[in-house]
C-alpha cells in the first residue's frame, strides 16, 4: 500500500468562488530526507577519520625536535582539523533539527536569564584578548517554553558572530525582554554589518557576504541556517537590520503562546 502525500492550497475569490488546488509531493518529499539522511551520513562518516588525524596531529606537534617549518605546517594541519570539525559538528546539528519534528514541545520552561547569563560568560572570555566591550540587558524571570540545549546553541551563534564581525573598540549589546507580542532576543553590535541586499540571503547554508574574510574569521557558513530552524521549531522569527560599517541588530521574536512569567527565586529546573 503505497502512500501518497499531497499539498493542497484553497484560494478563496470576492464572488464567491473558490479555488481548490491538490499536488502530489510524494516525490519532493522522499528527496528531501535522501538529502537529509546522506548529509546525516556523510558528516558522521568523516567524524572517525577526522579524529584519527586530529589526535596523530595534536602528537606531532608537540615534538620538541621539529625543524621550524614543519612545526608550522603541522599547525596550519591542526588549524584545518578543527575547522573541518567544526562544519562537521554544524551539520550534524541542522541535520538532526531538521529531521526532528516540526516543533518543539512547550512543557519544558527554560530558564532564559540564567542561559544568557552562561553566554555572558563565554563571551567575555572570547573578548578577553580583544578591545570589546559586552553589555546585557535582561529581564528577570521572563522564561521561554522550548528547547534549552536548542535556544542556548541558536542564543550563542549570534553572540559568536557578533564578536566575529565587530572590530576592535566596538559594543557588543545582549538583550531579553517581554513586549506586547511576546519576548525578543536581541544581540546587537557596532561591527562590520551587511550590505541591504544580502541580508535575507545569510541564513542560507554556507552563505558568506564576504567568503575570504569570513572563512578567516572561523566560522562554518552553517550558524545562521541553525539559529533559523531552531527559530523555526518555536514559532518563533528572526529579523534582521544592518547598515554596513556601523553594525547589525539581530532580533528572535517569540510568540506569547511561548513566553512564561517565573518569580526569579524559583529554582525548577529544565
Ligand atoms: P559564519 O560561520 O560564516 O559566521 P553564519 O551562518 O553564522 O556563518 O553567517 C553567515 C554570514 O553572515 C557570515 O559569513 C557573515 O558574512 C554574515 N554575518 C553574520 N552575522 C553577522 C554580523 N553580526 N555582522 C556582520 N555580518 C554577519
Amino acid at each position: 500500500d503505497r502512500q501518497v502525500q499531497l499539498s493542497a492550497r484553497v484560494v478563496a475569490y470576492g464572488d464567491g468562488q473558490l479555488l481548490l488546488t491538490v499536488r502530489d509531493v510524494t516525490r519532493i518529499h522522499r528527496l528531501e530526507s535522501m538529502r537529509r539522511d546522506f548529509v546525516a551520513n556523510v558528516s558522521h562518516e568523516l567524524r572517525t577519520p577526522l579524529t584519527v588525524i586530529a589526535g596523530y596531529v595534536e602528537t606531532l606537534v608537540d615534538d620538541p625536535t621539529l625543524a621550524p617549518e614543519v612545526h608550522r605546517t603541522l599547525q596550519s594541519v591542526e588549524t584545518q582539523a578543527e575547522r573541518m570539525r567544526r562544519i562537521i559538528d554544524d551539520l550534524l546539528t541542522l541535520s538532526h533539527l531538521e529531521t526532528r519534528e516540526d516543533t518543539v514541545a512547550e512543557q519544558t520552561a527554560v530558564p532564559v536569564p540564567a542561559l544568557i547569563g552562561a553566554i555572558e560568560e563565554d563571551a567575555h572570555m572570547l573578548v578577553a584578548e580583544r578591545d570589546l566591550t559586552v553589555h546585557v540587558e535582561v529581564e528577570a524571570g521572563l522564561w521561554l517554553r522550548g528547547a534549552r540545549s536548542e535556544l542556548q546553541s541558536a542564543f550563542s551563534n549570534l553572540v559568536t558572530n557578533a564578536i566575529r564581525y565587530t572590530p576592535d573598540g566596538g559594543t557588543i549589546t545582549l538583550r531579553w525582554f517581554a513586549d506586547a507580542e511576546g519576548a525578543r532576543f536581541q544581540v546587537e553590535d557596532t561591527g562590520i554589518g551587511i550590505p541591504q541586499g544580502q541580508i535575507s540571503r545569510v541564513t542560507e547554508r554556507f552563505y558568506r557576504v564576504e567568503s575570504d574574510r569570513s572563512r578567516a574569521s572561523g566560522g562554518t557558513g552553517l550558524g545562521l541556517a541553525i539559529v533559523k530552524h531552531v527559530l523555526q521549531r518555536h514559532g518563533a522569527t528572526l529579523h534582521i537590520q544592518s547598515i554596513p560599517d556601523q553594525g547589525s541588530t539581530f532580533t528572535c521574536h517569540f510568540p506569547l503562546n511561548r513566553t512564561l512569567q517565573k518569580p526569579p527565586s524559583s529554582n525548577t529546573l529544565s
